[in-house]
């Protein structure tokens, strides 16, 4: 970890890169985990755009406990030590994997959510949109949450077969090539875009380093490499300053 502490110091343009483990801290279940949302026999249509407007109901029920639940889900280490990081300074922001809106209940304000993000919905019919608590609001008491003009609401998360948001992979990748460090945490860069993300920042002649459970494709190509997040941020945490 003095390595790891003395290669942050020397930096001068830090990006965090987060994926679903480091929310399972937290107790949510990650999509990909044993009991995550994709060991559901039908996981497929969750997500799936054709589905969605064929039946959203099936959507919502299956995610009203998962991602509409947040006031029950509370921010663990990494979420707040990532927010402080930010609030003094020693980071430009998080690029996220994650759809819980868990780095902006913590307190990051430069959050970049990669595959979409459930805080605004917007109306097929009108275009309007609602907020997160809106809509939230709205599932106390209905099956689907529905603009005032009658249309279905769909989260901006990116469903499969939707492209990506471009704007905000466009930020993530210049935030990437302009970090002379990337700090990659809970993600096993496995799918696009999380996969090449990192190359930016290494063709920029920035570092990597990974924290993760499992390995990564990377992994050769890190400059350290980590498991276990939860002892790496008590660590950072006892510090108190990471930087002097
Ligand atoms: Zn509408």
């Amino acid at each position: 970890m003095k390595r790891f502490i003395s290669l942050f110091r020397k930096s001068k343009n830090v990006v965090i890169f987060t994926g679903a483990g480091i929310s399972t801290l937290s107790g949510i279940r990650d999509f990909r985990g044993a009991d995550g949302l994709y060991n559901d026999p039908e996981a497929d249509r969750i997500f799936d755009i054709g589905a969605f407007w064929d039946e959203p109901s099936f959507y919502y029920g299956k995610t009203r406990q998962f991602i509409y639940n947040l006031e029950d889900k509370e921010p663990n280490i990494i979420h707040t030590e990532l927010a402080r990081w930010e609030s003094r300074g020693w980071i430009s922001g998080v690029i996220t994997q994650n759809i819980d809106l868990l780095h902006q209940k913590a307190g990051s304000r430069r959050v970049i959510e990669i595959h979409g993000s459930p805080r605004i919905h917007r109306c097929r019919a009108c275009g309007s949109t609602r907020t997160f608590a809106e809509v939230t609001e709205q599932l106390r008491d209905r099956p689907v949450p529905l603009c005032s003009c009658g249309g279905v609401l769909k989260p901006e998360i990116t469903f499969f077969g939707e492209a990506l948001p471009a704007d905000a992979l466009d930020e993530a990748m210049s935030l990437a090539y302009d970090s002379d460090l990337m700090l990659i945490l809970g993600s096993s860069l496995l799918v696009q875009p999380a996969a090449s993300l990192p190359l930016y920042t290494l063709r920029g002649k920035g570092k990597i380093v990974i924290v993760n459970n499992q390995p990564t494709p990377l992994d050769g190509r890190a400059a350290l490499l980590y498991s276990d997040l939860k002892e790496f941020f008590q660590y950072t945490a006892g510090l108190g300053d990471l930087k002097p």
